[in-house]
């Protein structure tokens, strides 16, 4: 397993000389603290955590697993010890609201910190990332009285937290889950259901779990427009805010999966659990939705750190690894062949990799960003158009970057050759790890339903279009740049196509709404890659100009300009194929019978 070294270098650049962090924290409301020091420190603290604690405990976890007992579930060797210093570092509290004893900072801090938690160890990572879900919606949906309960002892990371949603019959549609609440006389409720897949769902890190559950009420209507959130905690709290007896929520059983071992998978047990609703009757899910951007953009980190990981792992080994000699005449004359890092299909891998990894990680805090500004902007139309911003980057992040960052944890592998299937090498587990990335919160193809569907078609393109407008901006501005010309033509170029694609879609789908969804995953892709090519521009461009300026950092700002360049190449391209293919309509999917399908 690669020993993480958190890219401290890349964060600066993306965050300061890319999204000029310090002016976006200077002009939300509440987040004086983010100053350019403060936020500085906290990276540096936190990459030493990740570093020193958690990337150790990344293959232990993988290798022994959790382990069920009807006393619960007892989680890998250290992680238990892991979690007590996260908590006695006070990094749970990082971006919550200061009234309940949180720091305040913005989300696009505290994701930071996420990435360097999820690239060093995601399957640790996931119990307070699930924390994080459930904090968010006793916040925003909770009543006082739940807040001072609960938020204080998950804040502070005495308590985790869960989100129980699926069901065994039902994970994206969540319409037909069966899950029940009965009202008892004292306002509680008596929640009954098995849920299936609950991340973290039992442990033993922490006093306290608390579940947030999605039930229906007697008489609720069918459907999406029936369900309740509900607060179930693990263990009844006492008056004076101790815990209390065991609720009848219990934990069946965990998953045998094929990654993220450390991470427990629970079937959920809920047998007359005592439980509060939290938010309006039958309006769970759009409680749920509230702040469901926030947790995509979360679990798209996922193929970013699978992509940075992966990448650090891959680049050693091929600067090490002597295989063959160069086509062009041997570049290690002493030894006996040269290191693999000299071939161009090597190269191929680990720019891929590279790509990946720093254009994720460009769109995920271009995104956070936006982010921020729905929360903490300073006027109302700023909070609108962030969050219209956001709502149609976050399926593209989210499916896009789990998709690719997969992809580059495959090449990482590819690298070690023979030795990438090796287990001791780790590369095999960042593959398996990964690969749950692309399911879980919402599917590629649930995603990109919700894109094509939901956000471009539904609002006649208009979300689209704010971003196209963005680009169009960019290109107009940097037209008499002759450096930057072989990133803006093609950048162009794409924007234009992209509306283009976008109105063939609409025109089909009017006369055969299969047409979305036969389109929709190759829409999603082109979008992902079209909002790459942006990205990668606007890198290139601060590189360039800091190399104007003179600089002292010649080497990374020309590796940036370098890998702007092998994007633009030979992976937009791709772009050909996903326009060709959602043009391809649907009956080529749709003409066979069922009963057709045989084998
Ligand atoms: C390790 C792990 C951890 C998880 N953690 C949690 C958790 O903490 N909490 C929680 O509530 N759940 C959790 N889940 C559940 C996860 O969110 C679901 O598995 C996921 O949403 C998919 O639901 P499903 O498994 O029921 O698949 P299905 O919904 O049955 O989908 C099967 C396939 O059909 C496709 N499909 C379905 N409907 C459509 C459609 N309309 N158009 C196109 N394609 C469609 C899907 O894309 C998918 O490819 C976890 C799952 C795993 C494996």
């Amino acid at each position: 397993m690669p020993d993480y070294k958190a890219p401290l270098r890349d964060i600066k650049f993306v965050m300061s000389e890319l999204l000029d962090s310090e002016q976006h924290y200077a002009n939300l409301e509440g987040a004086e603290d983010a100053t350019p020091d403060m936020v500085d420190a906290i990276i540096q603290e936190g990459a030493k955590f990740c570093e020193q604690v958690l990337s150790p405990l990344n293959q232990v976890g993988d290798k022994e697993g959790c382990t069920w007992s009807e006393d619960g579930v007892q989680t890998p060797t250290g992680f238990r010890d892991a979690y007590k210093k996260y908590v006695e570092g006070g990094w749970p509290s990082m971006t919550a609201a200061p009234e309940s004893g949180g720091q305040g900072l913005p989300e696009s801090v505290g994701l930071v910190m996420r990435e360097m938690i999820g690239t060093a160890n995601w399957s640790w990572g996931m119990y307070p990332g699930l924390s994080h879900g459930a904090i968010n919606t006793v916040e925003l949906h909770g009543t006082e009285q739940q807040k001072e309960t609960y938020l204080s002892k998950m804040i502070s990371g005495e308590w985790t937290g869960t989100m129980c949603l699926t069901e065994a019959h039902c994970g994206s549609d969540l319409g037909t889950l069966r899950s029940r609440a009965e009202p008892n006389a004292d306002g509680s409720y008596s929640i009954t259901g098995t849920k299936i897949f609950i991340s973290a769902g039992e442990h033993d890190m922490a006093e306290n779990i608390v579940h947030i559950v999605l039930a229906r009420l007697p008489g609720a209507p069918e459907g999406t427009k029936g369900i309740s959130l509900f607060i179930v905690p693990k263990s009844l709290p006492n008056e004076d805010g101790s815990v209390g007896e065991r609720n009848a929520v219990t934990c069946g059983s965990i998953e045998h999966k094929m990654g993220i071992h450390g991470n427990a998978t629970c079937v959920m047990n809920f047998d007359d659990a005592k439980g509060w609703l939290i938010g309006p009757e039958n309006r769970g899910l759009n409680c749920m939705f509230t702040f469901m951007n926030v947790a995509r953009l979360g679990t798209a980190i996922q193929g970013l750190g699978a992509a940075e990981l992966s990448f650090q792992g891959s680049l050693a080994y091929a600067k090490d690894r002597l295989a063959m000699r160069s086509l062009t005449g041997p570049k290690n004359p002493e030894g006996p062949a040269d290191p693999i890092i000299v071939h161009p299909d090597v190269r191929r891998m680990l720019l891929t990799q590279k790509a990946v990894a720093e254009g994720a990680r460009a769109l995920i805090y271009y995104t956070a960003q936006q982010g921020d500004i729905v929360h903490k902007g300073k006027s109302e139309e700023a909070r609108k158009e962030a969050d219209e911003l956001m709502g149609f980057l976050t399926p593209i992040a989210k499916a896009f970057l789990t998709e690719i960052g997969y992809e580059a944890s495959n090449l990482g592998m590819q690298v070690f050759g023979g030795h990438g299937f090796i287990a001791e090498w780790g590369m095999e587990q960042i593959v398996r790890d990964a690969r749950i990335g692309m399911i879980y919160e919402g599917t590629t193809g649930i995603q990109a339903l919700d894109l094509l569907g939901r956000k471009v078609l539904m609002t006649q393109g208009e979300s689209l279009k704010r971003f196209t407008k963005l680009v169009h901006v960019f290109c107009k501005e940097n037209a008499d740049n002759e450096q930057m010309r072989e990133f803006i033509e093609p950048l162009q170029a794409i924007n234009k196509e992209w509306g283009d694609l976008t109105m063939k879609l609409g025109m089909t789908s009017m006369k055969n709404r299969d047409e979305v969804g036969a389109a929709s995953v190759d829409y999603l892709m082109y979008s992902g890659y079209a909002v790459f090519a942006y990205l990668w521009a606007r890198m290139a461009q601060v590189a360039l100009g800091k190399m104007a300026d003179g600089t002292t950092e010649e080497n990374f700002y020309n590796a940036k300009v370098q890998t702007a360049r092998f994007y633009f190449k030979r992976l937009l391209p791709r772009t050909r194929t996903h326009a060709e293919s959602m043009l391809a309509g649907a009956d080529s999917l749709m003409d066979m019978q069922e009963d057709a399908f045989a084998f």
